[in-house]
């Protein structure tokens, strides 16, 4: 049998950011019977997930559910709200900022990518300030969105979303405001109405702790207005109908049936916990794999602490170690899964993802393979980030046990 092989024994640490580990609660959601998805029950699940991702993004407006990964997401998010050749400006934190810029140019879109000069560019969050200067400069108004990741999962940084919506507004600038939290959404806070994003999007499989396969767009009624006057060619992804049917729960095409079982399971799991629960837990664990990096003597890929992502943490390699190669160890001896560097980090760092199904225990687990795979692979080490991290865990509590006591 193929899947004893990629199963040998015990479980496999699956600690990229993203997909996920799954809890086996959401897993067994999916196992229900798949039902009819124009009929009375299915209303009910699509009432009950509509309101339950509301709720997720802090918006009292519609949110769009695409059967698709983020990418889908991304490009709906831009078919809806422009025209061809609109000019749009792009903020590149790392490589997802980077592919959302590549999708854009192929819908037509004439985009100006900013960001940071020079090798550190990708270690740092995007620069409110120089949003602000770009658009007073552009008096005309010619600039029609603004677009930026939340958390770059590429590098391991998490924007401040309220200071580039505090930007736009400064520079008095009517563009509107697109914003990728991909990979925050349920594991970061996010506030899609306090921090007025136009078009918020997401996905499943990060960190919501779902399966890949569904995809959000979160509206503003700015956004609705410009999609009422948006060209830029759109039918399967179009939100005028889909919000109409959303009405009554329902969808115009088949929706992913065993997919909503896991996302209203996933969302009854965050909320019960509480969100600021929830994000706390994610702080804490980061902080927790950042003392093991810095007990390595590692650098951690973001420059600046007021951006760490409580997602996922990169760790820079030293000079002449090529980070794929410690991967390949970690994974070949002690089955466990890290994220590779992507575009122009790639060999240089990899990343630890502290989201999904997880505990203390597991990301002590992580560690440990980490640390054997780096001294394997030749890296002299300046001491022992388990026992660093095994020391920051058990001198701080988590506000909110995931367990109650008896
Ligand atoms: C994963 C990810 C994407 C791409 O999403 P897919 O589901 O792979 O299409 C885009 N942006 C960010 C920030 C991501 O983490």
């Amino acid at each position: 049998m193929l899947m004893l092989d990629f199963h040998p024994t015990g479980r496999h640490f699956l600690q990229i950011p993203g997909p996920s580990p799954v809890p086996d609660r959401v897993l067994r959601a999916m196992s229900y019977p798949t039902i009819d998805h124009r009929g009375p029950e299915f209303g009910v699940l699509g009432l009950k997930v509509l309101a339950d991702v509301q709720r997720l993004f802090k918006t009292r407006q519609p949110v769009i559910i695409y059967p698709a990964s983020g990418t889908g997401a991304w490009e709906a998010a831009l078919v809806n709200t422009l025209s061809a050749g609109d000019h749009v400006l792009m903020y590149e934190t790392g490589h997802f900022a980077a592919l959302w810029n590549k999708l854009a140019v192929r819908l037509g879109l004439k985009t100006e990518v900013m960001g940071l000069p020079g090798p550190d560019a990708w270690r740092h969050g995007v620069r409110a300030d120089l949003i602000e200067e770009r658009l007073k400069a552009d008096t005309a108004h010619s600039i029609k969105a603004v677009c930026v990741v939340h958390n770059e999962t590429s590098t391991g940084v998490t924007s401040n979303i309220a200071a580039v919506r505090k930007a736009i507004d400064a520079a008095k600038h009517p563009a509107l405001l697109l914003v990728d939290t991909i990979s925050g959404l349920g594991s970061a806070d996010y506030r899609h109405d306090d921090w007025g994003v136009d078009v918020s999007i997401s996905g499943s499989q990060k960190g919501l702790m779902l399966p890949p396969g569904i995809s959000f767009n979160a509206l503003s009624v700015k956004a609705i207005e410009a999609s009422k006057k948006a060209t830029l060619p759109k039918a399967f992804w179009a939100w005028d109908e889909i919000i109409e049917m959303n009405k009554t729960g329902f969808w115009p095409t088949t929706p992913n049936t065993n997919l909503l079982y896991a996302l209203s399971e996933a969302c009854d799991m965050l909320l019960e916990h509480g969100l600021d629960a929830v994000f706390a837990r994610h702080q804490r664990w980061a902080e927790g794999v950042r003392s093991a990096v810095r007990a390595w003597g590692l650098q951690i890929q973001c420059a600046d602490a007021a951006v760490y992502s409580p997602i996922l943490t990169g760790v820079m390699t030293p000079e002449g170690i090529d980070a794929d190669a410690v991967r390949k160890i970690i994974h070949e001896r002690f089955d466990c899964s890290l994220g590779t560097g992507l575009g122009k980090i790639k060999g240089k760092m990899f990343r630890i993802g502290h989201l999904g199904d997880s505990n203390d225990l597991t990301l002590l687990a992580a560690l440990a393979g980490c640390e054997m795979g780096l001294k394997l692979a030749g890296v002299k080490l300046a001491g022992s980030g388990v026992q660093a991290a095994m020391d920051y865990f058990s001198s701080h509590a988590a506000a909110v046990p995931s367990r109650k006591a008896a």
